[in-house]
């Protein structure tokens, strides 16, 4: 197997029309939430297509499938590539389900092809609960050891549903604790994925390699001001919390775009208290929420904001409740892996560009536990999480291409 090595194109097109079918939404898309009858059969398909092309496929714990092309020698470790079949509500086909189905394909192709042995297992997995239905990375976290028993007690979709679903899909939770991979077997993980964003098609390039995954974080801010009569209060004397909202909204904005290139910041809900036509608002709650991808940045990026609403606090006359919701690390991707994925790009001759990521994904929690990587393929209009969500069919197969070359390369060495 050498350079001029390809995987079967018309098969993947065939696979990711054939898994759109599982699920598939009247505007294009698919429905397949974590657990739903939908993603059990999407399961159920992928570890079918797996078994008819001679690989082996299992189920661990949590509801992970993993397809195996196992080395002559126990000893070896693995290399692990791959993404998810479940979606978000009325979500589009290709999010997740590319890199599954380009990781079968990359399998599939080794696996007939005439070649020197590997030095490594091989394994397409894909994992439960990416979408983050259940809570986040419920899957990848469960293999890297990270689940607890407060997943389930607090899962964002509710424990008592969250368990009634399990059982029917015959897991438990026990066996999700149990699901924990040593890392020590782990050799390398790769996940090949589309875009959902636009730089690529902007910039008329095939592939992007990620260097670094942005971290999150999200906090309540509450502003206190005084409920008064909203029409006898004159302007003036007025302490009203959601005009301190309204400040700060249009400032964060500003000093985001200004002060820290890269970043962005989203503030998705107000609530206001007590919420009537009448009464001068007493209370606005601010869902705020900022990404970056350097941990030094977004550090400070959490100082200004929150200086910026003590600050606006200040001029408005109000008071201010600041509760942290959450914190997720930037993860940045390993420098073999970018190597090898770039080495592929050069095998294949396309060019490429190096790029964050915005969006969360399984990637950045195997990093915590392996050599990780991943790369993207564009998204037609920067479209996803959306029926007409779309990549188009020589991105799909330039996706696999590029993976089935990094893993050769990854592989080539114990
Ligand atoms: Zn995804």
């Amino acid at each position: 197997m050498d350079n001029d090595a390809r995987i079967n194109g018309d098969r993947l097109l065939a696979d990711l029309a054939d898994l759109a079918r599982i699920g598939a939404t009247p505007e294009g898309g698919v429905h397949r939430p974590a657990l739903s009858e939908a993603d059990l059969e999407a399961r159920r398909w992928f570890r079918a297509r797996a078994e008819e092309a001679g690989l082996s496929a299992q189920q661990d714990g949590i509801g992970n499938i993993s397809v195996t092309l196992p080395h002559p020698s126990s000893e070896a470790r693995t290399v692990m590539v791959g993404s998810h079949l479940d979606s978000v509500i009325n979500g589009g086909r290709y999010d997740g389900a590319l890199g599954v189905i380009a990781a079968l394909e990359v399998l599939r192709t080794i696996r007939e092809a005439d070649h020197q042995p590997l030095c490594c297992h091989l394994e397409a997995i894909s994992f439960a609960d990416e979408e983050g239905r259940w809570g986040s990375f419920m899957g990848s976290r469960a293999l890297a050891g990270r689940l607890t028993i407060d997943d389930f007690e607090h899962s964002r979709g509710g424990k008592e549903a969250l368990l009634a679903e399990m059982q029917a899909a015959g897991l438990t939770v026990d066996g999700a604790l149990a699901s924990r991979r040593d890392p020590a077997t782990i050799k390398a993980w790769v996940e090949p994925h589309i875009e959902q964003g636009s730089q690529l098609e902007e910039a008329g390039l095939p592939i992007g390699i990620v260097t670094g995954i942005v971290g999150i974080a999200a906090y309540w801010l509450t502003f206190k001001g005084r409920a008064d009569h909203g029409g006898t209060t004159p302007l003036d004397r007025r302490a009203d919390a959601l005009r301190g909202v309204a400040e700060f909204v249009r400032q964060a904005r500003e000093l985001v775009l200004n002060r820290f290139p890269g970043g962005v910041t989203n503030c998705g809900i107000v609530e206001v208290s007590p919420g009537v036509f009448n009464i001068v608002p007493e209370r606005a709650r601010l869902a705020l929420e900022f990404r970056h991808p350097d941990q030094q940045l977004l550090e400070a990026m959490r100082e200004a904001l929150l200086n910026l609403a003590l600050h606006v606090v200040e001029i408005e006359g109000l008071g201010l409740e600041v509760e942290q919701v959450g914190m997720e690390a930037p993860a940045t991707m390993d420098r073999e892996i970018i190597d090898a994925i770039n080495a592929a790009c050069q095998v294949l001759g396309l060019r490429h560009r190096h790029l964050a990521s915005y969006a969360g994904h399984d990637t950045q929690v195997m990093a915590g536990i392996t050599q990780a990587g991943m790369f993207f393929v564009p998204s037609v209009g920067g479209t996803s999480h959306n029926p007409h969500e779309l990549t188009r069919d020589d991105d799909c197969i330039n996706a696999a291409n590029v993976l089935l070359h990094t893993v050769l390369k990854l592989a080539s060495e114990p």
